[in-house]
């Protein structure tokens, strides 16, 4: 999409339906579990407009019942998955605490991503995983003590020399705005920006393997891409 999303505010029901973009198994491609295999709920609609998301949350209409969505789920969990990723989108922008209960229930592990920018009330569960990938300068206070890893999105250039942390503005393309820092002692993962241009993305994987290395972050690049796979 790169940037042409409409901007979508939060709208908290039941949360017995949400609105979900597709539902699918592959492998985790970032983060905490790289390389495990998962199921992914990408739920529908961002509350953020980054100049740069390639994301497709926007062009489906489903709005299953959360029985469907976990009939759904199953079908790729009754195997060796243990993992369901919920992302969006922004997760947050709907009441996804049934879901996560439900899923917890069932005795899976659950990592929602998100920007950070909104919250719902979820249980504290060691089997709940919370990355947040800040866009902005703040993040809800919640998601700062819940989150279990940040992530990063690294440009080349436009990090600060201080801890190379991104220091551009994710919604307004040039503009510098330092994004909300990590927590200490959680984990920091820097990934580099997909650009769609071979020659950019590999100065910014550079970049990002050289501050993963400065300043003791961990290097995770989208091994889905590289292999091939959704
Ligand atoms: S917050 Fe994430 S999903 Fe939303 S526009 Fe930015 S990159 Fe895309």
């Amino acid at each position: 999409m790169r940037g042409d999303n409409p901007i979508r505010q939060q709208e908290l029901n039941d949360g017995e339906t949400l609105w979900v973009q597709e539902i699918f198994h592959s492998l985790q491609g970032e983060g905490p579990f790289a390389g495990r295999p998962a199921v992914f709920v990408r739920l529908a609609g961002c509350n953020l407009r980054c100049f740069w998301c390639d994301t497709d949350f926007e062009s489906s209409q489903w709005k299953p019942s959360i029985d469907d969505i976990l009939s759904q789920v199953s079908a790729f969990t009754d195997g060796t998955t243990k993992l369901v990723v919920i992302t969006g989108g922004e997760p947050f922008r709907q009441n996804i605490k049934p879901l996560v209960e439900r899923l917890l229930d069932a005795e899976l592990l659950v990592q929602i991503e998100t920007n950070g920018t909104l919250w719902v009330d979820l249980p504290e569960s060691d089997n709940l995983h919370i990355v947040v990938s800040p866009k902005t300068p703040t993040i809800h206070q919640e998601i700062r003590r819940r989150a279990t890893a940040f992530k990063y999105v690294i440009t080349s250039d436009k990090v600060d020399e201080r801890d190379g942390l991104p220091i551009e503005s994710t919604q307004t393309n040039g503009m510098k705005a330092a994004l909300a820092k990590p927590e200490k002692n959680v984990p920091v993962y820097v990934m580099p920006l997909d650009s769609g241009d071979p020659e950019v993305n590999a100065l910014n994987t550079k970049l990002c393997a050289q501050v993963a290395q400065k300043f003791g972050h961990t290097l995770t690049i989208q091994l889905h891409k590289l292999v091939g796979i959704r």
